[in-house]
Parts: structure tokens; C-alpha cells; sequence
């Protein structure tokens, strides 16, 4: 177990497009603790493998609401999606910027937990958001890339301004 460094927007490793993981031994498992650990370390509620540099499809998720599930999936799918919400959302990767963002309001995904064994789930609210979320951050996109160009452009002006002390992202996916 331990906490990993989080990449930062301007590192590569951000933009990749993440492998499908092709069998779950001891060093993906490893890589799911360290997700876990670095997410709780961060107070953040979601984070994917190529946020701590590793290009592949894996996620780690836990918004704190007791009766909402936690836990990691592997190679995700997203086999439904419905509805549209327009929520405030950050990402650890940008510390400190936060944005209203569209996402859909329902989603279904299926993929592995870090024994291997298919999983489903069903999500509304925070949970769909931040699966959404960590999904993009497989195929290298990260939220602000949902934004119009002009808000972007301001959001990122805005960034490089911030001193270092305001760029915390509690909450944050
Ligand atoms: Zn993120």
C-alpha cells in the first residue's frame, strides 16, 4: 500500500489512451491499493490509473455516502446511459478549478473488481458523475475538455494565476 504522486495537467500522461488490463495479477492489484490509498490521502471521491502515471483501464471510486457502493473497476463498459445533469465538478489532476459540467444522470457499467469477477453497476447523482468522470480520464480526457472553448481558455487563465496554496481539490474526481 502506499500513496502515489498525482500527475498534473500539462503531464502526458494525462492524454493517453489507456490498454485494457489482460489479467489481473499481483501488480494490478497492487496498483488498485495504490489508487485507494492515493485517493483517500487526496480527500478526492474517484481517481483512474493514468492520473498516478499508469496507462491502464482501471478506477477507484468512493463518493462517502453510506448507502452508495465503493470499490474499483477494471476494464469498465458503459452498457446504459440516460438523462442529462449539470453539476459543479473538479479533478485532482487540476487542482483548485471547478466548473458546472453536463454528464448523464443515469448510468449502467459493467467490468471486473480487483478479483476478476464481473461487476455491475447501476448510478444517479455524484456516482454517475464521477464514473463518467474517471471513464474519460482512461481515453485521456479531462473535464475541462467538456467545456466550451472560451470558458476553457478562461478556466485555464484563471489556473495559472492561482497561487499554489488555493489549488486543493477536496471532492474531487
Ligand atoms: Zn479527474
Amino acid at each position: 500500500m502506499a500513496v502515489r504522486d498525482i500527475r498534473i495537467l500539462g503531464d502526458s500522461a494525462l492524454r493517453v489512451r489507456c490498454s485494457e488490463v489482460e489479467s489481473i495479477d499481483d501488480e494490478v492489484r497492487q496498483l488498485v491499493d495504490d489508487l485507494l490509498d492515493t485517493m483517500y490521502a487526496a480527500d478526492g471521491v474517484g481517481l483512474a490509473a493514468p492520473q498516478v502515471g499508469i496507462p491502464l483501464r482501471v478506477f477507484v471510486f468512493d463518493v462517502r455516502e453510506p448507502e452508495v457502493e465503493s470499490g474499483v473497476l477494471i476494464n469498465p463498459r458503459f452498457v446504459e446511459a440516460g438523462g442529462t445533469i449539470r453539476d459543479t465538478e473538479g479533478c485532482l489532476s487540476i487542482p483548485g478549478l471547478n466548473e458546472t459540467v453536463e454528464r448523464y444522470a443515469e448510468v449502467v457499467v459493467e467490468g471486473l473488481d480487483r478479483d476478476g469477477r464481473e461487476i455491475r453497476i447501476e448510478a444517479t447523482d455524484l456516482l454517475s458523475r464521477c464514473l463518467q468522470h474517471e471513464n474519460d480520464h482512461l481515453d485521456g480526457i479531462l473535464f475541462i475538455d467538456r467545456l466550451s472553448p472560451l470558458k476553457r481558455k478562461l478556466l485555464l487563465n484563471k489556473w495559472a494565476k492561482m497561487d499554489e496554496s488555493e489549488k486543493r481539490s477536496a471532492g474531487a474526481f
